[in-house]
């Protein structure tokens, strides 16, 4: 499956959640096409290729939506994820409760900082040195890495080394690792992308007043 369309399948069971929560039994295309800003007949056909069954005028049904999403996720039990570096991101991340409608539960964080460490909170923040033996145990297969960019190339190979198999990596660095997918979630990038955009249409806009 390419990049773009496994972006709109998450994209499209969050839309399913919303409209659950909202009271909404079933939900159709435009109603996706509306938020995602592509047309109906494209939404259409993304389900036809991942074998979700509805119909133009009846919809889809939203709980078989999320659930063959799941499927094609490859969803079963919650998934356990790690964050090291309790920091000012990491805090926020290991704080923030909407993973679990989402099947991933934050099970502990790992830092170096003594100040950071609280084994009674939840989730528990352990000292980085109990991080193989935790990995082991829990059989955690993701982590979260929130660490200054100088010391994250070291931390993620060690990871690695103890069995973590993806990264979502949010320090300004282009990690080089072996088996493991890393995804990086850069902010400056994606605010200077954003940036660019921005001023780009301002000027366009300029243009057609003038
Ligand atoms: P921070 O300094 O507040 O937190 C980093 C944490 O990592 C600290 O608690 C530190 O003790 C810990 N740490 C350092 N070395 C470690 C190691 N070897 N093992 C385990 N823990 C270790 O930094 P932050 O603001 O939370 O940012 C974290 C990362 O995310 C940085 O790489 C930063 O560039 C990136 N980032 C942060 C933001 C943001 O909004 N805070 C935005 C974009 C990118």
């Amino acid at each position: 499956m390419n990049k773009e369309l496994l972006n709109r399948i998450i994209i499209y069971k969050n839309i399913c959640l919303k409209m659950k929560e909202l009271g909404f039994f079933r939900i159709f295309s435009v109603n996706f096409s509306d938020a995602l800003g592509i047309s109906p007949v494209k939404v259409r056909k993304d389900f036809s290729i991942l074998g979700i069954k509805g119909n133009y005028k009846g919809g889809y049904d939203i709980d078989y939506v999320i659930q063959r999403i799941d499927e094609i996720l490859g969803k079963g039990e919650e998934e356990k994820v790690i964050v090291v570096g309790v920091g000012n991101l990491g805090s926020a991340l290991i704080n923030y409760k909407g993973f679990e409608n989402v099947g991933i539960k934050i099970v502990a964080g790992f830092d170096i900082d003594p100040k950071k460490i609280s084994a009674e909170s939840t989730p528990p923040v352990y000292f980085i040195d109990d991080v193989k033996k935790f990995i082991e145990e829990q059989k955690v297969t993701i982590a979260i890495l929130t660490v200054p960019a100088i010391a994250a190339q070291r931390v993620a190979e060690m990871l690695v080394s103890y069995g973590i198999k993806g990264i979502l990596n949010f320090a300004p660095v282009k990690l080089k690792l072996k088996n493991c997918v890393v995804n990086d979630f850069h902010i400056e990038s994606e605010l200077e992308k954003l940036l660019y955009f921005v001023k780009f249409e301002l000027k366009e806009q300029k243009k057609e007043k003038e």
